[in-house]
């Protein structure tokens, strides 16, 4: 079944809810400050596109944080609505509750069209997929769009349950679209080679998506402290360099799956005595004992960068190493590089990889950076997300 996108709607003098990802991250430290907007940047050209269309009121649905089912100032999208007030270069009212009588009188002023519904999460039916405040949620409006990939993956109320109330009438804003199309390109017949690079912290948290890559790409080259466990399970040493043994036995069979000698491991590091540690090199396989593996070396740079320029398809997720600190970043940032320099289709899992690739100055010469960690790698596992499938289907 074909997603119905926002580009195909008509919202003439309709009255549109909107679920977006505005889940952006804030300073510890009052006044709350958005230390990231992108996640809000990515979601405007929906936002105009809907007003655009003629819609005669826009009521927007966000999570952000993790408030637990009830109302806590900290996780207030107050900064949001300011956010999206001052880009928009319009009023954005921000309800004092996703759902109370306030909304509805607010809604019936002729003068409000853009309302910025308070934390959905503040609410406990939310993470419940409950279908008594979805129902309440689908009486702002005639029209529903999703456009918060990030949260895709949740079966919540107002990215599942909500669907329900708006058989025909849901459709997926212009970056769920962007999102959905973009990784399934890397599902369906990808241009070969392909290349994966995965890296971060664990197996664990990735063994589906190895798995799934396994299948997809021609190579599949690991970095980062999730190399450790696949060259200890080869026999190497890893000193104290972070591997479980959960991950090593995960590594094994991963090892034993790969008929076609897919993955690559690194050949050389850069080591430490720990986090803090001034850095070493460390020409060889081998990690010495009291040592922590903290980037790839300069032979696994370049042998990942030629795997990485033969590539016609590549998909990243996952840092190359311990990133956030200047000694360890130039594994991770040299990958960066030499992807932004390839005319490839490359697609960026969200999350760390995300910051990684900010980091490098070059987000913009990546064919799709994604917006969602968790939802892109479940996408990619499964082919499909709960919130897409709702979409598309009305649940
Ligand atoms: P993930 O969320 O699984 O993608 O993991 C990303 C995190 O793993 C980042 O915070 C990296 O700094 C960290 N990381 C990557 N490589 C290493 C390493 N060799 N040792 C310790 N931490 C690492």
């Amino acid at each position: 079944m074909q997603l119905k996108s926002l580009q195909d709607a008509d919202l003439k003098g309709k009255k549109v809810v909107a679920r977006f990802d505005f889940n952006v991250p804030l300073s510890k430290t009052e006044p709350r400050k958005i230390t990231d907007a992108s996640r809000i940047d990515q979601a405007i050209p929906t936002i105009r596109m809907i007003l655009e269309k003629g819609a005669s009121k826009l009521v927007m649905i966000s999570h952000l944080g993790r408030p637990d089912g009830k109302p806590d100032p900290k996780y207030s999208l107050e900064p949001v609505a300011e956010y999206l007030a001052t880009k928009l270069g319009t009023d954005v009212i921000l309800s004092e509750s996703a759902v109370d009588n306030g909304v509805k009188n607010l809604l019936q002023l002729p003068e409000t069209k853009i309302v910025l519904l308070e934390n959905i999460r503040f609410i406990a039916g939310e993470e419940k997929n409950d279908m008594e405040l979805a129902e309440k949620l689908s009486q702002y409006g005639d029209i529903y769009i999703n456009d918060a990939f990030g949260a895709a993956h949740r079966k919540h109320s107002s990215t599942y349950a909500i669907n329900a109330f708006f058989k025909n009438r849901a459709y997926a804003g212009l970056l769920m679209k962007k999102e959905i199309d973009s990784l399934s390109a890397l599902l369906e017949k990808p241009a070969k080679p392909f290349v994966a690079v995965l890296g971060g912290a664990k197996v664990s948290d990735k063994i589906k998506t190895i798995e799934k890559m396994l299948v997809l790409v021609d190579s599949l080259l690991i970095g980062g402290a999730m190399a450790y466990p696949f060259l200890k399970a080869k026999g190497m040493t890893v000193g104290k360099s972070l591997c479980s043994d959960e991950d090593v036995s995960l590594a094994k069979q991963l090892l034993q799956a790969d008929k076609g000698g897919k993955i690559q491991l690194p050949k050389d590091h850069v080591i430490a005595d720990g986090l803090e540690g001034a850095p070493e090199a460390c020409a060889n396989t081998n990690i010495p004992e009291g040592k922590m593996g903290l980037d790839i070396g300069p032979e696994t740079i370049k042998s990942y960068s030629d795997h990485i320029k033969t590539a016609k398809t590549i998909f990243w997720n996952g840092p190359m190493g311990l990133f956030e600190s200047k000694n360890f970043e130039k594994g991770t940032m040299s990958i960066a590089h030499t992807i932004a320099g390839t005319k490839s289709f490359s697609v960026v899992g969200g999350g760390d990889s995300v910051a990684a690739v900010q980091q490098s100055g070059e987000a913009d010469k990546f064919s799709h950076v994604s917006t969602g960690g968790g939802a892109s790698l479940e996408y990619i596992e499964k082919g499909e997300l709960p919130g897409v499938q709702a979409l598309k289907l009305g649940v």
